[in-house]
């Protein structure tokens, strides 16, 4: 690992000023950024730590909840209005990792993990445009049994590791963000980016922004929601597929539905053209099955994975077929 400072910032300002360090980082539980560093994948000159920034959960009258940055997952996971309100995301963050990652990981960094590509990692002896730019990717010919199928490109195929951020996707979570030019609201939708000519990029984020909270916007959709992590082993294992629904039925027919994928694509999938072909019909398996498999025909399968698109259809008709079973 290479040498770095280390400070700690009591509020937002203190860490926006002690980011504008040449080399600054800023670090939330580090469960995937201190991995990265002992890879020497990251070499930050200065670690700014933000934990002791918000980690106060507050449930706003307007019914949405305010989430900070700090908060660490498995506070959120057993939250009591997120459990009843929005269980997707309490299931969703339940599903990854293992308990001691969960205790220590933070929500903020939760959002900003990188891909767990393993020749990403593989720093002496794999090709890697994330990493180095213009390199080349040795996952295209190589092991890629976990890459993406939706919205790859030739740069890079890799996928987004997080379950917490597929659940975020499927609520339309807005994330608080601050830097030294001011503060603003960005879509959950908006934060990650698909490879296309710069794997290196994940986020939108700007250089220096800080994350200070995300935001769930009231949802009574949400009441009546799922999160459903398809992998090779039942415990400590990145998702192949997974899927985060909700849904609303009213006389059989269905009168809202939102549907989003993880273990796909370089950012959580959102699948609006089956959410689109959904509404008004009925609540049945048929369905289910007619509209993933539009989502899904766009889909472009690796060399070691055409299996996901079967996987992810039927896990699709699975978790809404379950949630028609408990809507109203
Ligand atoms: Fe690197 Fe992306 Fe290729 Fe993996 S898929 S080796 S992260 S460029």
């Amino acid at each position: 690992m290479t040498p770095f400072a280390f400070q700690r910032a009591r509020d937002p300002d203190a860490a926006l000023q002690m980011a504008t360090a040449s080399g600054a980082k800023y670090l939330g539980g580090g469960t995937n950024l201190v991995d990265l560093m002992r890879e020497t994948l990251e070499r930050p000159d200065v670690l700014v730590d933000v934990t002791g920034l918000s980690d106060v959960i507050e449930a706003r009258s307007d019914g949405s909840l305010l989430i900070g940055a700090a908060v660490r997952n498995t506070a959120v996971a057993e939250n009591q209005i997120v459990r009843s309100h929005f269980p997707v995301l309490t299931r969703a963050i339940l599903a990854g990792a293992s308990p001691q990652i969960r205790n220590m990981a933070t929500v903020g960094g939760n959002m900003l993990q990188r891909t767990r590509c393993a020749y990403f990692y593989d720093n002496d002896g794999s090709r890697c445009n994330k990493r180095t730019p213009g390199q080349g990717c040795d996952a295209v010919d190589g092991f890629n049994r976990y890459h993406a199928i939706l919205g790859a490109s030739e740069n890079c195929i890799a996928t987004h590791p997080s379950d917490m951020c597929v659940a975020l996707a499927l609520l339309d979570a807005r994330v608080h963000l601050m830097s030294r030019a001011g503060s603003r609201i960005l879509p959950f939708s908006d934060l990650h980016r698909l490879p296309g000519d710069n794997p290196d990029r994940d986020t939108s984020l700007e250089p220096g922004e800080l994350i200070t909270a995300v935001e769930l916007p009231a949802l009574s959709l949400a009441g009546n929601s799922s999160y459903r992590k398809v992998r090779d082993r039942s415990s400590y294992a990145f998702a192949l597929v997974s899927v985060a629904a909700a849904l609303s039925v009213t006389d059989g027919l269905i009168t809202d539905v939102r549907l989003a994928l993880g273990g796909v694509a370089h950012k959580p999938w959102r699948a609006h053209k089956a959410e689109a072909a959904l509404r008004g019909k009925p609540a049945t398996e048929a369905f289910f099955r007619e509209a993933a498999d539009l989502e899904l025909a766009d889909a472009i399968p690796q060399t070691g994975n055409g299996f996901k698109i079967e996987l992810a259809s039927r896990t699709i008709a699975a978790v809404l077929t379950s949630l028609a079973e408990t809507a109203k």
